[in-house]
């Protein structure tokens, strides 16, 4: 066994369908009185919902939090959390809106309580990310670390399936490259192989049958676990894809990862035969790159760069962004194999070659 040095995040979670009758009680052991809930247009009436529950612990709902936290609406939240002497972020929704609470954390310390309702596991996270003049900036700081997480199951049944799909594949990349990462450790690893599974068990039930609490729970279940480990160790090539294709060509964040995942692992393949062989065996298949496309079109989720808004001008450029600055990666992230992985990935095809 590699040595390893494994710190814990400190976090409190609540889990359950009906989670959200404990709100209470978990605002009131933060000791707030004052709460600011975050959310999405979209999301404004589960905001709504919570605001009601706290009566007058709660002095207002912000409902403009949108993708990629830009600078502009992180200031106004800041500003409306300062005016209003809030003294906890309430952030009901996705990686959006929690994105938002740690954007005000980052700068006043203020606790965090999130209530997410995708599998996006920003929640349990300490890393963040601004967007300033169209560019994406993440970091890490112990202060954007969620409190307390409310996960209620009830609350992801109105996830329309086929973002239920994509944002599952997003959560399952976390746990693959954390099974491969530069810092690995044993215990994140149990969790990253669980988090697969469940997810991998759960997806396809939803996409059946969306309002499934068992497929539901167990999809909540395994994106806490692949957040958890997305918070305590590195990520590889996929996330610097990811990353690159998301900030620089405007693809939109679980698509792109759902259709670069079976690829990454691929050009990992031969590198990382063990993390491989977790992988595989969480996912119940014999080979991950070609399990994960398998489950990504069993889901009728995107294959396809293609599809979801890549101009096959930019490849070339893509590939040159992602090998510019030196990273971890099992396998040396070389400029003409990563155009071959972009290639594939791009139109779609069944992740083959090493
Ligand atoms: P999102 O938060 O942008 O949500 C997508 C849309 O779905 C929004 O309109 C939202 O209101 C809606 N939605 C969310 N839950 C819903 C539900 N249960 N029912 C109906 N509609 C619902 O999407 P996301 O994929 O969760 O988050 C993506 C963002 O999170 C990206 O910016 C990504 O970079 C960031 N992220 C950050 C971390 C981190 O650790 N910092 C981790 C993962 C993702």
């Amino acid at each position: 066994m590699k040595d390893f040095v494994y710190t814990g995040l400190p976090a409190r979670v609540v889990f359950g369908a009906g989670a959200l009758r404990h709100l209470e009680r978990e605002i009131e052991m933060l000791g707030s009185t004052r709460a600011l809930v975050l959310c999405t247009p979209e999301q404004r009436e589960q905001a709504q919902v919570i605001a009601e529950r706290l009566k007058s612990r709660c002095v207002g709902v912000f409902d403009r939090a949108v993708m990629h936290v830009p600078i502009e609406t992180a200031r106004e939240a800041r500003e409306q959390a300062r005016a209003l002497k809030a003294d906890c972020a309430v952030a009901i929704g996705g990686g959006s809106t929690t994105g938002l609470g740690k954007a005000i954390a980052l700068e006043s310390s203020l606790p965090i309580l999130a209530i997410p309702t995708t599998y996006a596991g920003s929640e349990m996270t300490p890393i963040y990310g601004l967007t300033e003049g169209g560019v994406k900036k993440t970091g890490r700081d112990p202060r954007v670390l969620p409190r307390t997480v409310i996960y209620d199951v009830n609350l992801t049944l109105s996830l329309p399936p086929a973002l239920s799909a994509t944002s599952g594949i997003n959560a399952i990349a976390h746990a693959v490259e954390a099974l491969y990462a530069q810092d690995s450790n044993p215990i994140m690893s149990l969790l990253a192989q669980e988090g697969i599974r469940a997810l991998a068990q759960g997806l396809p039930g939803v996409v059946k049958a969306p309002q499934d609490l068992e497929a539901r729970s167990q999809c909540l279940y395994g994106a806490w676990l692949c957040g958890a480990v997305l918070g305590s160790v590195g990520m590889a090539l996929h996330h610097k894809l990811c990353h690159t294709l998301g900030g620089t060509f405007n693809l939109p964040h679980a698509e792109t990862h759902t259709v670069v995942l079976p690829h990454a692992v691929a050009y990992n393949r031969a590198a990382a035969p063990e993390a491989m062989h977790a992988a595989a065996t969480a996912l119940g298949v014999a080979d991950a790159a070609r399990g994960l496309y398998a489950l990504a079109r069993t889901l009728g989720a995107p294959l396809a760069l293609k599809d979801i808004g890549m101009r096959e001008a930019d490849l070339d450029r893509a590939a040159e962004l992602a090998t510019q600055s030196p990273y971890y990666n099992p396998r040396a992230v070389e400029r003409p194999a990563i155009r071959r992985l972009l290639d594939d990935a791009y139109h779609g095809r069944e992740p083959t070659r090493e």
